[in-house]
């Protein structure tokens, strides 16, 4: 695992084996996920694999009612929007994520901050697709 290259589509292998990975900066310790070849901080590039816990909390949501078309095949509608939004991973960073089982006809009733744990989602109609980064409520 740690001769893999810190990209996009190393983090997507992960998530298709359903684990979420990010990676340190051995020179700062600065966590990031997704992982990035070359630390943004020291300007190295020493990464490593880290698996996350898959705990956070939720920061930001927003409800999606006009879905791409990938999505409208799986069912999403203006009558059955998904939400995206941002998860404070329990490490400290942030990652963009679909959102599972918010009331998202009644926004006021999701709390920012909220205890969120990760899903893995499989992607597509017939659930044959990439794995998607999900985050649903997790039990406090
Ligand atoms: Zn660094």
């Amino acid at each position: 695992m740690q001769d893999m290259p810190f990209s996009d589509s190393s983090f997507q292998k992960h998530l298709d084996q359903g684990r979420l990975m990010g990676c340190r900066c051995n020179s700062c310790q600065e966590l990031y996920t997704p992982p990035r070849p070359l630390c943004p901080t020291c300007r190295l590039s020493r990464m490593e694999w880290v698996a996350m816990s898959g705990k956070g909390r939720l920061c930001a949501f927003t409800a999606i009612t006009v879905p791409p078309p990938a999505l409208k095949q799986e069912g999403f509608s203006r009558d059955n929007p998904y939400a995206v939004g941002v998860v404070e991973l329990a490490e400290g960073t942030r990652v963009v994520a679909r959102l599972l089982g918010l009331e998202l006809s009644d926004p006021d009733s999701v709390a920012l901050g909220q205890p969120m744990e990760v899903v893995f989602i499989k992607g597509g109609p017939d659930g044959s697709g990439d794995t998607v980064l999900g985050f649903q409520p997790a039990a406090e």
